[in-house]
C-alpha cells in the first residue's frame, strides 16, 4: 500500500537514523528504509570514538575538529550510558613528531572546541604513570588528553528508537531498489512494496553513489572509499587509559580498553576496490600487530586476535594522495527548487558529527517541507535510556545492582552501559532462559520487540558484543531460539 510520508530516509546508519529522529521530532511523518540491520554498514565498524580527531589538525581541518570537539560533550550529555570519557596517553617518540608539535596540537585540541566537562591535557612521566608500565622501556615523556568512547551500533539503534517513539516508521531488511519523482513527491520501490514520500534523503553511507544511480540522480561529489580494519585481543593492560600511538610511516593508531576483558587496536587506511570483501586482510592484521608490538612489552601476534572487523569510510574525494589524508568532513546536497520533489544527499561524515549533520540536513529541508514546523531540538534531549546526569553512570549502576541482586557485576555494568534506564523495561520481566554470559531470554525478547533485532548477529555483534563471550554451543542455542 502506498503511504504518504513526509520524508523517506534511505539508510539506517548513524546519519540516516539521526536525520529520521531529528525530522520526526520536528513534526514530519518519517519512513526509514534500511537494506540490512540497523548499523550493519560502517556505523558498527568504527573505532568507536567520539573525538575531535587530533590528527586532523595536521591536515588543517580546524573547522571539522572544532565541530567534532563541541559535539563531544553534547553527545556525552544526551547519551551518558553508551558514551564515556576516556583519557588517552600519547607517548613522545624520538625521531617522530617533535614534542613542541604534540604540545601545540594538544593545546589547540583543548581550546578550540569549547571543552567544559572533560579534563585538560597534561604532560606525564611514563616511568611513573600507570600507562607506562605495559610499554617497552625507553618511553619517558607522554601526554594525557581527553576524548570519548561510544557504542556506535547502539547509538544508531537508540536514534531509530527515539525516531519511532516520535512517530517514524523504521523498516529494516528493506533495500530500496529504485525511486523516482512523480507529481509532488517520490515513489520508492522496495521488495516489501512501494512507498510514497514528499522528500527523500539518501544517507546510504559508502553506497551513496550507488543509491544515486538507483534514483537516476547525478552525483555532486566523487567519493573515495577507504577501508579501515581493527583487531580485538585479550586485554593488554589493566588500567583505564587508551593509547594514541604514532608509527614511523606517519600514521597513528589506537589501543583502547574494550569491554572489560579486551583491547581494541586500530585502524588501517586502505583504498577499497569495488568487489573487494569488507574484511581485515592478513596484511592489515600483521600491520596492526607489528604496530602494537613496537610499543607493548608483550608482543601482539595474529594468533592473539580474537575478533577483527572492517568498515568502509565514505569519504569525499578531495584529491588527497594518501587515503588517511582524505577529508573526514561531510557535505549535504539538496536538489534545487526547479528539480521537483526535494532530494537531500549525505556525503561523508563521522559518528561524532552525526547529530549536527542531522540538524543541518533537517534545517535545509525545512523551507521545502511544510510538515517540518519545529525548531532544532536534539542538543539537549536524551536518547532513550540516557535520562540521567552526565556523570551519573556509576550511581545508576549501583541502583540497578540493588534492584537486581541476582545479576553479577559484569552483567550490571554491561546492561547499564547498553540500555541505561531502559534496562528496567526487561529487567522487571521474568528472566527466562539463560543463553550464557549474562544474556537472558527477557533481554533477547526485548531486543526483538523494541530494537528490530532478528538474527544472532544482530544480538551478538550489534545490539551487544556478547559474540566475544559466548561459545559455539551457546550461539547455536540462541540461533535456535531466534528461529533459525
Ligand atoms: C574504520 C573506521 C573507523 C572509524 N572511526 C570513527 C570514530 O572513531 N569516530 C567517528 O566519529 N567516526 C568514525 N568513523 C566514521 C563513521 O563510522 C562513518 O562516517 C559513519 O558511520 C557513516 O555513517 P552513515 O550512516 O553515513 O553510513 P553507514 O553506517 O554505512 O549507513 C548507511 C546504511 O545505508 C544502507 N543502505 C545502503 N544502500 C541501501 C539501499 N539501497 N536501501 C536501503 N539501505 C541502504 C546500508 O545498509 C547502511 O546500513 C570510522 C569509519 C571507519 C570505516
Amino acid at each position: 500500500m502506498i503511504e504518504p510520508y513526509d520524508l523517506a530516509v534511505i539508510g539506517g546508519g548513524v546519519n540516516g537514523a539521526g536525520i529520521a529522529r531529528d525530522a520526526a521530532g520536528r513534526g514530519a511523518r518519517v519512513l526509514l528504509l534500511e537494506a540490512g540491520d540497523l548499523a550493519s554498514g560502517t556505523s558498527s565498524a568504527s573505532t568507536k570514538l567520539i573525538h575531535g580527531g587530533l590528527r586532523y589538525l595536521e591536515h588543517y581541518e580546524f573547522a571539522l575538529v572544532r565541530e567534532s570537539l563541541s559535539e563531544r560533550e553534547a553527545l556525552w550529555t544526551i547519551a551518558p550510558h553508551i558514551i564515556h570519557p576516556l583519557r588517552f596517553v600519547l607517548p613522545y617518540v624520538k625521531g617522530l613528531r617533535p614534542r613542541w608539535l604534540l604540545r601545540l596540537g594538544l593545546f589547540l585540541y583543548d581550546h578550540i572546541g569549547g571543552r567544559k566537562l572533560l579534563p585538560a591535557t597534561r604532560t606525564i612521566n611514563l616511568a611513573r604513570h600507570a600507562a607506562g608500565a605495559p610499554l617497552k622501556p625507553g618511553f619517558t615523556t607522554g601526554f594525557e588528553y581527553s576524548d570519548g568512547a561510544v557504542d556506535d551500533a547502539r547509538l544508531v539503534v537508540l536514534n531509530a528508537m527515539d525516531a519511532a517513539e516520535r512517530g517514524a516508521e523504521i523498516l529494516t531488511r528493506t533495500p530500496v531498489t529504485s525511486a523516482r519523482r512523480e507529481g509532488e513527491g517520490w515513489i520508492i520501490d522496495t521488495p516489501a512494496g512501494q512507498f510514497r514520500a514528499r522528500a527523500l534523503v539518501n544517507a546510504a553511507g559508502p553506497e551513496v553513489l550507488a543509491v544515486e544511480g538507483l534514483i537516476g540522480d547525478k552525483p555532486d561529489y566523487a567519493m573515495r572509499l577507504v577501508r579501515g580494519s581493527h583487531i580485538v585481543v585479550r586485554k593488554l593492560f589493566d588500567h583505564p587509559y587508551a593509547y594514541f600511538f604514532q608509527l614511523p610511516d606517519g600514521r597513528i593508531f589506537f589501543a583502547i580498553p574494550y569491554r572489560r576483558d579486551f583491547t581494541l587496536i586500530g585502524t588501517t587506511d586502505a583504498d577499497q576496490k569495488p568487489g573487494d570483501p569488507i574484511k581485515a586482510s592478513a596484511e592489515e592484521i600483521d600491520y596492526l600487530c607489528e604496530g602494537a608490538s613496537a610499543y607493548f612489552r608483550v608482543p601482539v601476534t595474529p594468533a592473539d586476535v580474537v575478533w577483527s572487523y572492517s568498515g568502509v569510510r565514505p569519504l569525499i574525494d578531495d584529491g588527497s594522495g594518501k587515503p588517511e589524508a582524505a577529508t573526514r568532513g561531510y557535505r549535504l546536497d539538496l536538489s534545487g527548487e526547479g528539480e521537483g520533489a526535494p532530494l537531500l544527499s549525505v556525503y561523508g561524515g563521522k559518528i561524532t558529527t552525526y547529530r549536527h549533520l542531522a540538524e543541518e540536513a533537517v534545517d535545509l529541508l525545512t523551507p521545502r517541507l511544510a510538515a517540518l514546523t519545529g525548531a532544532a531540538w536534539t542538543t539537549t534531549r536524551p536518547l532513550p535510556g540516557g535520562d540521567f546526569p552526565v556523570d551519573g553512570l556509576e550511581a545508576f549502576k549501583a541502583v540497578l545492582a540493588g534492584e537486581n541482586p541476582d545479576l553479577d557485576e559484569p552483567t550490571i555494568d554491561r546492561v547499564a552501559r547498553a540500555y541505561g534506564t531502559r534496562a528496567r523495561r526487561w529487567l522487571t520481566q521474568p528472566r527466562g532462559e539463560h543463553f550464557g554470559a549474562g544474556l537472558w531470554q527477557a533481554e533477547v525478547d526485548y531486543l526483538v520487540a523494541h530494537e528490530w533485532t532478528r538474527s544472532v548477529e544482530d544480538v551478538l555483534w550489534r545490539r551487544s558484543k556478547l559474540g566475544l563471550l559466548l561459545n559455539a554451543a551457546q550461539v547455536a542455542r540462541l540461533g535456535e531460539y531466534l528461529g533459525g
